[in-house]
């Protein structure tokens, strides 16, 4: 089979391109399901906002299924059990998301075999008879979270039925080495389109978007529940960058989220797809957010797409690929560019992770020791929201808080790129978090 190049290198400004060739072959392989493991470990907190109390303690029996954590605030989504078994303790473990400790319910796996506890379930053919509201407090119910990574409460997104005429799912697979969202398109089109029409039912938007990188025809069956549900179906050029949800409203919409703003500010609510695959399995069948698809690639086995527990600790996923979790070098949790290399192989899966990628000693470290700022400007001509990312790191440096915010350090999207073109192997990228964070602070 021949390649299309454009397929595999994502053209970004300055004339810059990501290597998407990391998942080559990705697409075309089914996901597989990996065995539940002995051990689960599921973080209170797997959402943006506070964190969940517990509802159960240490020597509790716990349902697969079944509410083991939730909060008060409006911001707070549930988490549940993600197997059958007793809860041995409540501490805290290294979540990959947050990049630190974080409280989580530990559960050793019951070997009997139980149904798994369910919500309850809307009628997918009496849509128009349930209420918005009921549809995104079960949205809520069943633990849904945005699931491109940035975890935000799904049924807060849902509720800006006020904003939205626009709602876009972001089907753009513009991560260099995640091919799962291609695989659920490709496995679970009925699903992925019913869960749409539910979200639209809950936005009452005036025009639903399908955004893809992907060709006329390659998703047939797909397009045709897509053309037959009234969604428009939209083909992106392949950018990783315009994965981002501001700049994918501009590409679609051509309407520029302000500094400061979201797109529902401009009325456009943007959705991952396998959020809306998730919103589908828990309105219809009654299935909290317990397993996901991920995409795992490494040089032992070469790419896979895996549909895996939450909670399960990267060391079983290993295991189970036949990779003993000691030789590998290093283990990268989500996107390359904005994901984040993991302490040890005892971390585990959160309901945002779209992907790991285990590296041997043999392959280079992104994390080599930094050299000095050459003044090439590569990462001020790459950066997609047009900000200095070598200004707004040299003030960050020296504590300028007025300078950054001159620089608009807050418009920044955290995409990665500035830190993947810099020669001087500079981690950009920490600067401008640290920077962001400090402009918010006032
Ligand atoms: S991480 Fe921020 S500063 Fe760097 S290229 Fe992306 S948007 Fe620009
Ligand atoms: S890309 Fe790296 S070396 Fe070039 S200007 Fe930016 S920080 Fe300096």
């Amino acid at each position: 089979m021949r390649l299309r190049r454009d397929k595999y290198h994502f053209q970004e400004r300055g004339g810059f391109t990501v290597d998407a060739t990391v998942k080559r072959g990705a697409e075309h392989l089914p996901f597989q399901r990996v065995p539940d493991p002995e051990l689960c470990v599921v973080f209170l907190r797997q959402h943006i906002g506070p964190p969940n109390e517990p509802l159960v303690g240490p020597g509790d029996r716990v349902t697969e299924g079944q509410k083991i954590g939730d909060g008060e605030g409006h911001m707070c989504v549930p988490v549940h059990a993600p197997v059958t078994g007793r809860v041995t303790k409540i501490d805290t473990a290294y979540h990959p998301g947050l990049g630190a400790e974080s409280e989580a319910v530990f559960i050793e796996r019951a070997s009997e075999e139980i149904p798994p506890l369910r919500l309850s379930r809307f009628d997918p053919d009496r849509l128009q008879d349930a209420e918005p509201d009921a549809l995104v407090g079960a949205v809520r119910e069943a633990g849904v979270v945005g699931l491109g990574g940035a975890g935000f409460p799904a049924h807060v997104k849902l509720s800006f039925r006020d904003k939205a005429e626009y709602l876009v799912i972001n089907a753009k697979e513009s991560d260099p080495n995640v091919a799962c969202d291609v695989r659920l398109k490709q496995e679970r089109p009925a699903e992925l389109v019913a869960g749409i029409r539910a979200m639209a039912r809950m936005l009452n938007v005036k025009e639903c978007i399908f955004a893809t990188r992907a060709q006329r025809g390659e998703f047939p069956e797909l397009e045709e529940r897509l053309r037959k549900a009234g969604v428009e179906l939209a083909h992106i050029r392949p950018s990783y960058s315009v994965g981002s949800d501001k700049l994918l409203v501009k590409e679609l919409l051509n309407v520029e989220v302000p500094c400061g703003a979201y797109p529902p500010d401009v009325g456009a609510v943007v959705h991952n797809v396998f959020t809306a695959y998730a919103v589908a399995r828990g309105l219809y069948d009654g299935e909290p957010l317990t397993s996901r698809g991920i995409t795992f690639i490494s040089r032992y086995t070469g790419p896979r797409n895996l549909w895996v527990k939450v909670g399960t600790p990267m060391r079983h996923v290993l295991e189970h690929m036949g990779i003993p979790p000691d030789t590998v070098q290093r283990l990268v949790v989500a996107s390359m560019l904005m994901g984040g290399a993991v302490p040890h192989a005892d971390v585990p899966l959160v309901k945002a992770t779209a992907a790991i990628s285990a590296f041997d000693p043999q392959e280079r470290s992104p994390y080599e020791r930094e050299r000095a700022c050459i003044r090439c400007g590569y990462c001020n001509m790459v950066c997609p929201v047009s900000i200095y990312p070598v200004l707004i790191m040299e003030a960050e440096k020296r504590g300028q808080r007025g300078k950054l915010r001159r620089l608009h350090a807050e418009d920044c999207i955290d995409c990665g790129l500035c830190s993947y073109v810099c020669p001087s192997l500079i981690k950009l990228t920490g600067y401008l978090r640290r920077a962001m964070a400090e402009v918010k602070q006032g």
